[in-house]
């Protein structure tokens, strides 16, 4: 069998059946990787995600991450066995690809190390990004998150949040423009970060939309849409024309931590959440047009909390007028050993859920779901454990 090249408008891929496939972006840099039976997905970092591929003996293995040294190392793996397969392909990709071809052969990982080496000075680590928003344009107009005491939370730990100024977010857009190069080809979507962009004063929220809008390609072959985490704690602070300006700037989907209706389980996330400002807020962002992402954390307050965690979030999602143009998460807890939730459970006793019972919580929380208007939303499990910042 010989090796085949696949082009699309963003990857370019060299695969030999449908074992072995390594696809390239338009700088050079690997995204991802099959071989030996396991998928790799690179960060912009060059830090890594390795899974196995699904089948019987390996579906209890979980995806190991590589830091950027093991990554990069992986890596320059990968891009040998490319460059083997690249030698035997008969027919050579045709123009843009052919140079990105040729930048593969002469400098091979150098690429990514060199990327690498200049990521840290464009971004702080991006904690985390909704599912949907993986691919997107992450621009940081904050840094951190304001409150930073959930207990089950590490995304932030240790960072000190702050905002950045019109002058600063302007040189931050700038430098990931510059570092993202041709590769920006294949992102369609904005992600302002981090943990609650979306909450800042609407002079600022409105002045930082409208600079993205001036400094990024806009349209059908562009960007055409911003989305953002919010958190409850403020309320609402945007009165209803600003929202809808903030739409027509682009605002697509503001997606909230909600993670349980029980205000039990609340207290003892030490989430200061509440079901009813949920509520409030997203009939707010949808009566502007704005659609909303909702992460709910499955296993939050373990066996002990597990019916009151599922049966009040269920009664919860009930009363959201939640349409096709928003989307449910259901979020597995993940316990760090040294969090605060870990200590939590420990004095209490509290037992994280098996698989049966996650799903037996997921059966219940979706039948709160009641779709208004035109079919409903859409609602799928989410694990924070594949998030890879690419
Ligand atoms: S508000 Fe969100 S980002 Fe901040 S600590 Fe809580 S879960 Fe983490």
């Amino acid at each position: 069998m010989m090796p085949q090249v696949r082009v699309s408008p963003d990857l370019f891929a060299v695969e030999i059946g449908a074992e072995s496939s390594f696809s390239f972006d338009r700088t050079g840099c690997l995204v991802r990787a099959l071989w030996d039976g396991r998928l790799s997905r690179w960060g912009l970092d060059g830090a890594c995600l390795v899974k196995p591929l699904p089948g019987p003996e390996v579906r209890q293995r979980r995806q190991i991450r590589l830091d950027v040294a093991d990554g990069l190392a992986r890596a320059a793996q990968a891009y040998e066995k490319a460059a083997v397969l690249l030698k035997a392909v008969d027919r050579r990709p045709e123009p843009p690809w052919d140079d990105v071809l040729a930048r593969i052969e002469a400098f091979g990982v150098q690429l990514m190390e060199s990327r690498a080496r200049r990521y840290p000075s464009v971004y702080e680590p991006v904690g985390i990004l909704p599912p949907d928003q993986y691919g997107a344009l992450v621009l940081q107009l904050t840094v951190g998150c304001r409150y930073n005491r959930c207990r089950f939370c590490t995304f932030y730990r240790g960072r000190t949040y702050r905002q950045k100024s019109p002058e600063e977010f302007g040189e931050h857009i700038e430098a990931v423009l510059d570092l993202l190069g041709a590769a920006l080809g294949r992102r369609r979507s904005v992600f302002l970060g981090d943990a609650n962009a979306f909450g800042l004063p609407f002079p600022q929220l409105h002045a930082a939309l409208e600079l993205i809008k001036a400094k990024l390609p806009w349209g059908p072959q562009g960007f055409r849409e911003i989305n953002s985490f919010m958190d409850l704690f403020g309320g609402m602070s945007y009165r209803p024309e600003e929202l809808e300006t903030l739409r027509r700037l682009g605002l697509r989907r503001i997606h909230i931590g909600a993670e349980s209706g029980s205000p039990t389980v609340l207290q003892v996330l030490n989430k200061p959440n509440s079901p009813r400002r949920l509520v409030q807020t997203v009939e707010a962002l949808k009566a502007a047009g704005i659609g909303v992402g909702l992460i709910f954390l499955l296993g939050a307050g373990g066996d002990l909390l597990q019916t009151i965690h599922a049966e009040e979030t269920a009664e919860l999602l009930s009363q959201l007028p939640l349409d096709a143009k928003d989307v449910v998460y259901l979020s597995e807890l993940v316990v760090e050993p040294d969090s605060e939730y870990a200590r939590w459970a420990r004095s209490v006793g509290a037992v994280g859920l098996d698989e049966e019972a996650l799903r037996q919580q997921e059966r219940i929380i979706r039948r709160g779901l009641r779709p208004v208007g035109q079919g409903g939303p859409a609602c799928t499990r989410y694990d924070i454990r594949e998030f890879v910042h690419y």
